[in-house]
């Protein structure tokens, strides 16, 4: 039987993968929403939904095996803004248990005894879009999908991506309760300061180890450096390894997420940062004792391969 994450954390940083959803858009399969939604305005931005599992399973088996021979200890299946709400929204709603079911069996597929297969969870979007009137409703989604993953499977969970505190509370208290180990990763715009509902770092590690999380931390929006010290103030609050997924791109002093940038969706490769920072990131993170090391948006396999790296380099 496979070791479980929290397990693994106790010896040395599990590496993890990602992100998809920007490098299948690349490669063409993902369509962004470009020109035709709202993106990058925290306002029902852009489309990003992960229906490539059902219509190109090829495409997403082959970047898990890239990751996977990059040395990921974890897949994440593709289910990343999957529950019905967002597929909803984008046309696929209907296909909210296929596509959740297939992206998860296409990772369990390649993992084999490999690899432990994550279920990724994200926000619904719906406290952008309606604000905190809708807090019940986006649960009952979120809690919707957490059941298709695990009927479907998966070795833990993944929360990530949520901007608001309170529904990240509202999907953790859920995860937990399906019994799967979770990991609770918060992102951070336009600063690192606070969460979208006005809550410090440090607050959001101590509230979701509280409820539960084998780990938590942050992910996407900003790479490994402007990360750091948001990553350090949340190990300081609280006693439960900490997780990292930063994005490979450079951000402002003055808008530290890639989102808010005029560059997002539609022209990222003119921010790209260089897999030379993701050599760093691993070795701090040894050094500075993060359980849960992987990549956001941005980042594929050479970017997880230099992580892998940093983490031997420092060894
Ligand atoms: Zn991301």
């Amino acid at each position: 039987m496979k070791k479980s994450l929290r397990e693994l954390m106790k010896t040395a940083p599990v590496l993890g993968d990602g992100g998809y959803l920007i490098e299948l858009e690349r490669r063409g399969y993902v369509d962004s929403g470009s020109r035709r939604e709202k993106v990058g305005t925290g306002r029902g931005s852009g489309q990003f939904t992960p229906e490539v599992a059902v219509q190109q399973p090829d495409a997403l088996r082959e970047l898990h095996r890239e990751f996977l021979g990059a040395g990921s200890q974890v897949l994440q299946a593709l289910t990343f803004f999957g529950t019905r709400e967002k597929l909803n929204r984008a046309g696929y709603g209907a296909q909210t248990e296929a596509i959740n079911i297939a992206a998860v069996k296409l990772a369990k597929e390649v993992a084999g005894d490999k690899a432990l297969v994550a279920g990724s969870v994200s926000r619904t979007q719906l406290i952008e879009r309606e604000g905190m009137g809708a807090l019940k409703k986006a649960g009952d989604h979120i809690a919707e999908q957490i059941r298709i993953l695990k009927d479907a499977g998966v070795d833990f969970l993944i929360l990530e991506t949520f901007f608001h505190l309170v529904e990240m509370k509202v999907a953790l208290e859920c995860a937990v309760a399906s019994g799967l180990e979770t990991v609770a990763t918060m992102s951070f715009r336009p600063t690192i300061d606070v969460c979208s509902d006005g809550h410090p770092p440090a607050q959001c590690a101590r509230v979701m180890a509280d409820l539960g999380a084998v780990a938590v931390g942050a992910n996407c929006e900003q790479g490994p450096e402007v990360m750091a010290p948001l990553l350090r103030s949340m190990r300081e609050a609280c006693n439960v390894p900490i997780a990292a997924q930063p994005a490979a791109f450079r951000t402002t002093a003055e808008c530290q997420s890639f989102t808010r940038l005029p560059q997002f969706p539609d022209e990222l490769e003119t921010i790209q940062i260089s897999r030379d920072e993701f050599v760093n990131f691993g070795k701090t993170a040894r050094a500075e004792g993060i359980g849960f090391v992987g990549g956001c948006c941005g980042c594929n396999a050479a970017y997880i391969r230099a992580t892998a790296d940093g983490l031997a380099e420092a060894k």
